[in-house]
């Protein structure tokens, strides 16, 4: 199955099984917006449980903030999102299909990058044990053609963005012979900037209404609270402020699935420093956010830092993590040190000072700001990817099973009776309430066993609970293990217990070490 397929599958899973719908689908849906379903709601908020304790509840200079979407208009003026949050666009004149130029010749350059890697994997095969990758890659004629290729048009490129040298950008897409993947042809528009903000109406009429804006990140609503939290809750430099919550922006290429949309959730954390520290705090929260992802034990290598070229326009340093998504490393999560460009121009435009007094230092100043930005959304497809696993069996058989680490998994515990008579509902139903109170637990009597374990592994259920005549016997119960498909016998007394210690989160949280 090539990564396309196996993408296209696990879109269609995650409708099938309760995850995410397109938004307002009897009318054909809305581009870029989804709904999530029962199982992805669920899936949903405890992604956003894991992010939100790991920092406010494992830190204690974070504080957690939950600000309106809205807000004073000046906001965005002073944040600098009216005048640059741009992308560039170009348009094929021939397919009509709008395109971000940035993405075209960041595409242009990843299928170079798959190129090189093919030829070394195939010098790999034929030279077998004693292939010196290092040495190949140095001096393979092809390689390094290649490289220099990528190199001269990743300079360009960089410079462009940098230059916002819009016709330049122009340039190295008609250079790199890129053609729209519709019409197949190169005949492009000029390049210009789209300003993604959403705007809408305040107030009765439209006369004396305030055009304001949907909040394109969640960071502002932490800024302009950035003195309320310090004094109310006395916190020293360096703190951190948290919120999670909706972020809208009117992409120009919406596609693959929850990886891009119009609405989306954002888990935010903004950590204020004395200035002159902010490349301390910087590299030290590129190393907890990198842990965090990687507790979740989907695989070291599937995870990587990719330092930015163009640096966003209140940014000293910036990287990003990036996960192997189907289609490629993209990115989850945006590391980035904003100095102190977002207060001190809220001080600016609002006229109020955004200072700090340093009883340390005995100064007063505008803290600088290393901020760790994640998507929820995003976070939710890394996750279903990673978990997505197309089973062979050693029947022949095959299953889909979503392998969630347990204290992430929608549902933990699915009780079966095995038949529906002979008082083993009744029972059933004791253990879902005995279990109930502390996770989430279903109830299933429907078809055959085989096929109610099918359908919990579908939605990645840890456990089932199979109640049957010996139950009624001895209070025992068969517990069937989700990954290894192995059963126990295990008294209903043991059941709590075994689901928690499988399923808390204390167990991610121990590996993050803070
Ligand atoms: P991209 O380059 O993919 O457009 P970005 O660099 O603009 O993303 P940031 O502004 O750094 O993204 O936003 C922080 C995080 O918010 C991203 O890492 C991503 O997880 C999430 N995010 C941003 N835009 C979207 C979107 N349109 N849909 C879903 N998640 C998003």
């Amino acid at each position: 199955m090539t990564q396309e397929e196996l993408f296209k599958k696990l879109v269609a899973h995650c409708k099938e099984y309760g995850f995410v719908f397109p938004s307002s689908e009897i009318y054909d849906g809305l581009g870029a917006v989804y709904d999530y379903g029962q199982n992805g709601v669920e899936l949903k908020n405890n992604i956003k449980r894991y992010w939100w304790d790991s920092m406010v509840k494992l830190h204690e200079n974070i504080v957690g903030l939950d600000a309106a979407i809205f807000m004073h208009p000046k906001t965005w003026e002073a944040s600098g999102h009216v005048s640059a949050f741009n992308d560039p666009l170009i348009d094929n004149k021939d397919s009509k299909k709008r395109y971000r130029a940035d993405v075209l010749i960041e595409d242009w350059m990843a299928k170079i990058d798959e190129k090189i890697e093919k030829e070394v994997a195939k010098a790999k095969k034929r030279f077998g044990e004693s292939f010196d990758e290092e040495k190949f890659r140095a001096t393979s004629p092809r390689v390094q053609e290649e490289v220099a290729k990528r190199e001269a048009v990743h300079t360009r490129f960089a410079n462009a963005m940098n230059d916002n040298d819009l016709a330049e950008l122009r340039q190295i897409i008609l250079d790199c012979e890129i053609a729209c993947p519709i019409s197949g042809t190169r005949n492009w528009t000029e390049v210009r900037q789209f300003n993604l903000m959403f705007s809408t109406q305040m107030g009765s009429t439209a006369e004396g209404a305030n055009t304001i804006y949907l909040r394109p990140e969640t960071a502002q609503g932490i800024f302009v609270n950035f003195l309320n939290v310090q004094k109310t809750g006395r916190m020293k430099i360096p703190f951190g402020i948290a919120q999670i919550g909706k972020a809208f922006r009117n992409e120009i290429v919406a596609r693959q699935f929850v990886f891009r949309m119009r609405e989306f959730e954002q888990m935010e954390m903004q950590f204020f420093v004395r200035p002159g520290t902010e490349m301390q705090w910087w590299n030290e929260w590129k190393n907890t956010r990198m842990a965090w992802h990687r507790a979740l034990g989907f695989g070291d290598e599937n995870y990587q830092f990719h330092d930015h070229d163009k640096l966003a326009h209140y940014a000293n340093a910036a990287t990003d993590i990036e996960y192997k998504f189907p289609f490629g490393f993209k990115e989850v999560e945006g590391i980035h040190s904003r100095t102190d460009f977002d207060l001190s121009n809220h001080q600016k435009f609002s006229g109020k000072k955004m200072t700090y007094f340093d009883p340390e230092t005995g100064e007063s100043y505008v803290p600088y700001v290393v901020e760790t930005s994640i998507g929820v959304d995003r976070m939710f497809l890394q996750v279903m990817s990673a978990a997505y696993t197309d089973e062979k069996l050693e029947n022949g058989d095959s299953r889909i099973v979503l392998k969630f680490p347990a204290a992430l998994a929608p549902v933990k515990v699915a009780v079966l009776p095995l038949v529906k008579k002979d008082g083993m509902p009744e029972k059933a139903q004791e253990i879902v309430n005995q279990l109930k109170y502390d996770f989430n637990v279903v109830y299933e009597e429907k078809d055959s066993v085989g096929k109610r374990y099918r359908r919990q592994d579908a939605i990645g259920t840890p456990f089932c609970v199979t109640v049957d005549g010996q139950t009624l016997e001895d209070n025992t119960v068969t517990v069937r293990h989700r990954d290894t498909m192995e059963q126990e016998r295990v008294s209903i007394d043991r059941l709590h217990a075994m689901v928690e210690e499988e399923c808390s989160y204390r167990k991610l949280y121990k590996k993050l070490n803070l």
